[in-house]
Formats: C-alpha cells, sequence, structure tokens
C-alpha cells in the first residue's frame, strides 16, 4: 500500500455560530499542496468565517483542523502564522507611510548593533520582491503606490513571514485588470514554488482563470469541491444560488418582467461620468415614475456612484442633467436644491436618533418649505398618516427614532419624500438586513413613490433587491456599466452572470 502524503490543510466537521446564529454548519474542506484553491459563494455564505478560522482570527469553533496531518487549533493570528498560514484580507494592513522595504520587514527588521540595518533590509527587500516579481522600488513610499501595487506587497510581507499557505480574502475587488494579471502571475510563481493559495472572489471569470479546485459555499455549507478545469460560470451560479432557487424569498420567483416607461420625460441624465478610481464613463437615464436598478458587486463603484449623484463626490468627468436642468452639484445641498434626495446604506447619517418619529419625516425638508411646518401640530398630522399607511411599528409620532427597528427605520426615512417629492430619489442599499416583512413594507413604498411620477434609483449589492423593485436594470461591474436588462424578463442567474 502507498502511503500518500498528509495534505497541508485539512478541515473536517467544522462548525461555527455567532450569537446562536450558525454561519458555518458541518464543513470538510481541503487544501493540497502547490494549488490554488477558488471560494465562491453569495455574501453571508461563510467563505470569510471558515478563513479565518484557519487563520487564527476565530478562536472558538467545533470540528477538527490539521496541518501536515497534525492535529492543530489556533487561538491567534501569530499561531497560525507560526505553523505557516497567512492572510490578505480586503482591507489592505500596510502602512502607508513606511518605505516598501520597511513593510516587507513589519515587525522583523534586520537589525546590527541594535539598530535596523537598513541596507540589509533594503537589499533583503528587493530580493525577496525580485523572486515573486513584483517590480517596485524597495525605498518608494507605500502611500504613493498604487492598490494593486501594495496589495503585492502586503503578499509579499505575508509570504516573507513564512506563509506556505496563502489566504486571499477578495483580492480582485478593487483591481484594474492589468493589475489583477500581475496579480494572477505572482500567484502562479508561489504555486510554482509548492505553496499553496486560497482565493476568495466573487469574479466568478476571475476564479475559473486562476484556480485549480474550486469550492462553492452556500448558506454556512460546503456544497461542491471541483476541479476548475471541468466548470463553467453557469454550474457554479446554479450552486451557488441553489438549485431550485428554494432559498429565495416571495418577492419574486426566478425571474421578473421588467416593465420599462420609454414614454415619459427623462428626468435623471447622467453621461460619461466618472470619479477617479472608482468609476468610470457611467452613463444612464432614468424617467418620470420609474425606477433603474443598479446592481453589482461589492466594490464594482455602486457607493462612489450614488455619493455622486447626490454631490458628496465631485466626478473627474462627465455631464449630469435633472429635469433637463445640467447639474455639476458640488454639495449635498446643490443636489438637493436641484430635486435629488438620497437615502445612504448607513441610514443612521440621515435620522436623528433622539428625535421623535415625527421630526424625522418633516426635518430634512424644512428648508424647502419655510416656516409653516415648524408648527408641530401639522408635522404630527403629516407624520400620523404615514406611520398608518406604511404600518410603522410602533404606531405612534412621538416615539423616539432611535428605539425603532432598522425597517421601521428605514420607513421614516422614506416617507417625507411621500409628502415633498424630489425630482429623483437615490436609494443605496434599501433593504440591507431588513426581515422579509420590512422588505415588503419598503418595496411597497418604492412603488408608491413611482406612482407619484419620481425617478427613483435604486443601488444595491443584494440582487433580490433589485429584482423586487426595479423596473428596467444595469449591472455595473468594476466601475462600469456592461450590461442593461430592459423590457424582458430576468433572473438571479443572469444578473450574477452579467456581473
Ligand atoms: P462570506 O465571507 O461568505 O460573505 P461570512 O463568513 O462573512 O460570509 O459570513 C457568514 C455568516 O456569518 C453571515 O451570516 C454573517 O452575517 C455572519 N458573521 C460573520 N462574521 C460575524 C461576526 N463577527 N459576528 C456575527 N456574525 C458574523
Ligand atoms: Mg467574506
Amino acid at each position: 500500500m502507498t502511503e500518500e502524503a498528509a495534505p497541508p490543510l485539512d478541515l473536517r466537521g467544522i462548525s461555527k455560530s455567532f450569537g446562536g446564529v450558525a454561519a458555518l454548519r458541518d464543513v470538510d474542506f481541503v487544501l493540497r499542496a502547490g494549488e490554488i484553491h477558488g471560494l465562491v459563494g453569495e455574501n453571508g455564505a461563510g467563505k470569510s468565517t471558515l478563513m479565518k478560522i484557519i487563520a487564527g482570527l476565530h478562536g472558538q469553533y467545533d470540528g477538527r483542523m490539521a496541518i501536515d496531518g497534525r492535529p492543530v487549533h489556533f487561538r491567534s493570528p501569530r499561531e497560525a502564522l507560526a505553523a505557516g498560514i497567512g492572510m490578505v484580507h480586503q482591507e489592505l494592513s500596510v502602512v502607508p507611510d513606511l518605505t516598501v522595504a520597511e513593510n516587507v520587514y513589519l515587525g522583523q527588521q534586520p537589525t546590527k548593533g541594535g539598530i535596523v540595518d537598513w541596507r540589509a533590509m533594503m537589499d533583503g527587500a528587493r530580493r525577496h520582491l525580485a523572486d515573486l516579481g513584483i517590480d517596485v522600488d524597495p525605498n518608494a513610499r507605500m502611500g504613493s503606490l498604487a492598490i494593486g501595487l501594495q496589495q503585492l506587497i502586503e503578499l509579499a510581507r505575508v509570504l516573507f513571514s513564512g506563509a506556505r499557505i496563502v489566504i486571499l480574502d477578495e483580492p480582485t475587488s478593487a483591481l484594474s485588470p492589468p493589475e489583477v494579471q500581475r496579480l494572477f502571475e505572482v500567484l502562479r510563481g508561489v504555486r510554482a514554488s509548492g505553496r499553496s493559495i486560497v482565493f476568495i472572489s466573487h469574479f466568478l471569470d476571475d476564479v475559473l482563470a486562476i484556480a485549480d479546485t474550486v469550492t462553492i459555499f452556500r448558506n454556512g455549507r460546503l456544497i461542491a469541491t471541483e476541479a476548475a478545469g471541468t466548470v463553467d460560470k453557469g454550474w457554479l451560479i446554479q450552486r451557488m444560488i441553489g438549485r431550485g432557487h428554494e432559498e429565495l424569498e416571495g418577492s419574486y420567483t426566478g425571474a421578473i418582467a421588467l416593465d420599462s416607461r420609454p414614454d415619459a420625460p427623462v428626468v435623471l441624465d447622467v453621461r460619461g461620468l466618472s470619479v477617479g478610481r472608482a468609476f468610470a464613463d457611467v452613463s444612464l437615464d432614468v424617467r418620470a415614475g420609474e425606477v433603474l436598478g443598479i446592481y453589482g458587486f461589492m466594490g464594482c463603484g455602486l457607493i462612489e456612484l450614488a455619493r455622486t449623484l447626490f454631490g458628496k463626490l465631485k466626478a473627474d468627468a462627465g455631464t449630469m442633467s435633472i429635469g433637463g436642468k445640467s447639474l455639476r452639484p458640488r454639495s449635498t445641498a446643490e443636489a438637493c436644491r436641484a430635486g435629488i434626495a438620497f437615502v445612504p446604506e448607513s441610514r443612521r447619517s440621515m435620522l436623528f436618533h433622539t428625535e421623535p418619529v415625527y421630526k424625522n419625516m418633516s426635518i430634512s425638508v424644512l428648508g424647502r418649505i419655510g416656516r409653516l411646518l415648524l408648527r408641530p401640530s401639522v408635522e404630527k398630522d403629516i407624520a400620523r398618516q404615514h406611520v398608518q399607511s406604511l404600518s410603522i411599528r410602533p404606531p405612534t409620532v412621538e416615539t423616539l427614532l432611535g428605539s425603532l427597528s432598522g425597517g421601521n427605520q428605514q420607513k421614516v426615512a422614506l416617507a417625507k419624500w411621500l409628502t415633498w417629492p424630489p425630482k429623483v430619489l437615490v436609494l443605496s442599499e434599501p433593504t440591507r438586513g431588513m426581515d422579509v416583512g420590512a422588505k415588503e413594507d419598503v418595496v411597497r413604498i418604492v412603488k408608491g413613490l413611482r406612482e407619484q411620477g419620481m425617478g427613483v434609483v435604486v443601488l444595491s449589492t443584494e440582487p433580490e433587491t433589485v429584482l423586487s423593485l426595479a423596473d428596467r436594470i444595469v449591472v455595473m461591474k468594476k466601475g462600469r456599466i456592461v450590461r442593461e436588462f430592459a423590457g424582458e424578463t430576468v433572473s438571479k442567474d443572469q444578473l450574477l452572470e452579467a456581473a
């Protein structure tokens, strides 16, 4: 009988909960020597949680882990690194004010007579970076380099500190296509040296291009592991979202029929809008009484686009017009005066938690309607109608906003636009973190706003949200609009496929 070497990493029956809610259920995961292993799954599927267990960030879990056949249980990233496991997180942890060499050697600078041996450090860093095929001056200040290069240097540091297993959690979200190619070249070199890589990404094309093996997670479970060469994007998507769509919510079934309104006047017209690295050449229009959905993965530029429409970020190029009047908002106040209202993904920042519900339904629009409404009796009357028609709980206008649930807060945030409709309403992640009931209420409110003739833009990384609200959908990918769905039937698979 031949004895096979134990795999570098072998996990059996891993389960993990947060506050009683299961994030991982009975997962078996094996990483082999010299492989690039892609991990895919929708947001919240459990990918990062499993990787954090491996990298020592979550010490508490059920199940067994072995490195080269030896049982281990890490309680800190330091212990994991000592055993050869390193992780590059999506948020870089480089030090921008230090040089490249200092970042590579972070915490382990060579010393001579008690002081840092600068020359040894520069030479060592230069050699190490050259070995990895990374072309950069070790003397350069980290903060002056492009993000893609900074990420490669962070990877270099993890390898330099002895990692034989490297985990990259969504490394390509913020990278340009040439930067992705450069990262892939470095990863192929790492693989050729016999080390193993876990590569997590929403970009299935990227995963299929670089990975040898691919594993799909859904709802805390490991669904399948296959050789990447034997599967395609459609196969992955089917497993990511579940074959029978059995986990989808009631607001749509499988596919929705889009209903666009080509005859209504354009209320928002955007041409060639660009902002730094965030997005480029975005053109779109929204008609009165239409909900335009913009869908994309985290990091695709959605959030920045929403902020630019509302005057929070300044566009480098492009034009915008509202109701036919051209506009280049330099402040949110200016955007608001021109007729754009914005409800951001962090509703906290737009609401007043220590004020009662009725104040929150009028406060931000006082400037537009004058003194009259400062009379609390009028404010309360209007608020009472909304509280009733939107079934806000508890059903009183005196409740302090901060004591309401997230879903009810969102209803309050939306309610004021029913009384004082703007021309265009921009909603970023309007149903994030809500239960099904609250989501349905939000859908109802947005449809009501649309009936009033408002143009609504819904930006979301959740396909269900866009599908349940939009009359027309555009898909954004790495800062560009890549696809439009209008006057046809569209399913969740198609959205994921396009992104
Ligand atoms: P993925 O990386 O696949 O998007 P995660 O592993 O981050 O998914 O999350 C899996 C589940 O665990 C989600 O429901 C998420 O909300 C939950 N979760 C992750 N980290 C924490 C945490 N620190 N506290 C509470 N819940 C968490
Ligand atoms: Mg994650």
